[in-house]
Order: C-alpha cells, then sequence, then structure tokens
C-alpha cells in the first residue's frame, strides 16, 4: 500500500514527489530542510535564548526551523498544515518555523514581518508560495539578485545573489499579526542570525515599518551605531548603522509588497525594482 490510508495522510512533494506528512517532521527528506531529528527544540522564551546564543548559522537555522516556544504560533501553523486551503488540498504543508534563506555571506539582507500560512508555512522558504513573495521574487530578478523570476518551492533550484532573506517572526501568525510578547520571544533568532551575516551586509532592505524597526532594534542589540531618535520608516528612505569600526550598514525603508499595497498601487514593480536596485549599488553587487 502506498496510499493515505498507508502514510498516515502523507502528499507528494511538488519538486521531489516524495511523500510527507503535514506538518513535515525535522530531516526527513524535505528539499533545503536544514534540521533533523537530533536537532534541539526550543520550548519557551528561555530556551530560545539558549540555544540561539550558542548557534552557528547551519545550527541557527536548523534549530529555530524545529522551534515550538510560542505555544498559540505552533498551533495555528499546525492547524493550517493539517487543514491546508483547498487549491493546495493535495500538498503536503511544511508548518514549521522559517528558517532565514540565501547566501551565508550576504552583501544585502532583507527583512519581513513573518511568513504566510500558506505561503511560507506551506513550502518551507520564506516568501515562497505567496502573492508578496511573488512580487518580491519577481523584482529580485528584474534587478539581478534571483537567478529565477519565480520561488515556487523548496527544491526549485531557485538562487538569490549575494542575498538573504529573513522574517522577523519565524512562524505563521493567525491575520499575519504576531503578539508582542511573540516578536520578543523570537526575536534572538533574528538577532543571532543578523549577528552571523553582519559582517557581509552592506544594505538591509526593511519591507514595512514591521521590518525597519525589528532591524533597527537588531542592530542596536548586536552593539552598531544606531540614530537616536530612532530614523522614521518611509518608502525609499535611508538611514545608516555603523559598526563599532565605522563600517556603515545602510537600511532602506520598501513598502511591503503586501496584497494591500500592491492591489491599491500604493507600491508598483517600479517603486519596489527602484530600492532593491538602489539595494544592488549601495553593495556594490555586479549584475548578473
Ligand atoms: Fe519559535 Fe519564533 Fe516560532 Fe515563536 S515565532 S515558535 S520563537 S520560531
Amino acid at each position: 500500500m502506498t496510499g493515505p490510508a498507508a502514510d498516515g495522510g502523507a502528499l507528494p512533494h511538488p519538486a521531489t514527489g516524495q511523500r510527507f506528512v503535514s506538518p513535515v517532521p525535522p530531516g526527513t527528506g524535505w528539499p533545503e530542510d536544514p534540521a533533523d531529528p537530533a536537532t534541539p527544540v526550543a520550548t519557551d522564551a528561555a530556551s530560545v535564548v539558549d540555544l540561539s546564543s550558542t548557534a552557528d548559522l547551519t545550527q541557527a537555522c536548523a534549530r529555530m526551523s524545529v522551534c515550538r516556544a510560542c505555544a498559540r504560533l505552533v498551533q495555528w501553523r499546525e492547524e493550517v498544515a493539517r487543514d491546508k486551503r483547498r487549491a493546495y488540498a493535495a500538498q503536503p504543508y511544511w508548518g514549521r518555523p522559517i528558517a532565514g534563506w540565501g547566501a551565508p555571506k550576504p552583501r544585502i539582507l532583507i527583512v519581513g514581518l513573518a511568513p504566510a500560512a500558506h505561503g511560507g508555512n506551506r513550502t518551507g522558504r520564506v516568501f515562497t508560495g505567496d502573492r508578496s513573495g511573488d512580487w518580491l521574487f519577481a523584482s529580485l530578478h528584474r534587478v539581478g539578485l534571483a537567478t529565477q523570476p519565480i520561488s515556487s518551492h523548496a527544491g526549485d533550484g531557485q538562487r538569490l545573489v549575494d542575498t538573504r532573506v529573513v522574517a522577523a517572526v519565524r512562524c505563521a501568525p493567525p491575520d499575519n499579526k504576531p503578539t508582542i510578547t511573540e516578536r520578543d520571544t523570537c526575536q534572538p533568532w533574528l538577532h543571532r542570525e543578523i549577528g552571523l551575516v553582519a559582517n557581509s551586509v552592506r544594505c538591509v532592505v526593511c519591507l514595512g515599518s514591521y521590518g525597519w524597526a525589528a532591524a533597527l532594534r537588531a542592530f542596536r542589540a548586536l552593539g552598531f551605531d544606531v540614530p537616536r531618535p530612532a530614523p522614521r520608516f518611509g518608502h525609499a528612505v535611508d538611514a545608516a548603522v555603523h559598526r563599532s569600526d565605522g563600517v556603515a550598514v545602510t537600511l532602506l525603508g520598501c513598502y511591503h509588497p503586501s496584497q494591500q499595497n500592491t492591489f491599491t498601487g500604493k507600491l508598483t514593480e517600479a517603486m519596489l525594482d527602484a530600492v532593491l536596485l538602489r539595494a544592488r549599488e549601495d553593495a556594490a553587487i555586479d549584475r548578473l
């Protein structure tokens, strides 16, 4: 027997055809899964601090991808993964936190809010599988920072050029709204990941005011000189933060490519391209 009755409702991955239950257990063959069954699991805020503080980049991505510190978000992400949206009823859902994705030594960092319930929470890759991500990856490709115009699922061959994308909160929240406590509980993962790549980063594109505030908090926590009062978010607004040796990192504000912003024309493709192009130029990345 190979059907659902034999394997607990497992469904085939769109890229590999391998069958997975939802949510996906770590280390069972999902493309780009950073964890394995032995990866330690954070179960509360204190263990997030503990497990993030000693991790290298590979370990941090693995550990955050199995985190269970926020009870409400764990319940929501797994419920969504089991119930699924009708359009994706034949697919397995990742149903776990979304680690940062892209270059391990990026010159550009993109900071978003949180994964979407039927986007990253389904595909296992940040900004992948929803309309916001479609906008972002199409623009990254137009300006030469992604090798393909679409990011559809882990294992699709997509690759970022000197760029890494992270979410401030790693689990899909109901209504896209994490609580302050959930944001703060997840913050050590973000700070650790940014700290581990900060040496190479020259430009940070902050999607929406949430991404902007999260990036400012992270660089302040990492000991960068951050202007006070904190610079205000705006589209195409920039601000510089400085490392202790004087090296500057530019923060660039960008309206979030949410459907609310793209449907209403608040953010156009040209506006998004212009910000990413400027980031590429600030970070001195040669075109593909
Ligand atoms: Fe863990 Fe962050 Fe998800 Fe909370 S939001 S369970 S801290 S990964």
